[in-house]
């Protein structure tokens, strides 16, 4: 009666358990959607970032000078 456990996965984004099947969890290693691309955006901003370049304006930066 008992059936081959599903082996779980943890979810990169939020570490939840994901039941590695197809039929429940078509964004595995994701547990949703939204975890996917949570992971894919940040993916996205450590490629995009510039090594060595500091942000712009982070010391200097004075929010009263903005004020026009
Ligand atoms: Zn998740």
């Amino acid at each position: 009666m008992t059936k081959k456990p599903t082996p779980t996965v943890s979810c990169p984004t939020c570490h939840k358990p994901v039941p590695w099947s197809k039929e429940t969890s078509p964004w595995r290693p994701f547990c949703s959607e939204r975890c996917k691309l949570i992971d894919l955006g940040e993916w996205l901003c450590e490629e995009k970032r510039i090594p060595g370049e500091p942000a712009p304006g982070d010391a200097d930066y004075d929010p009263e000078s903005q004020e026009l």
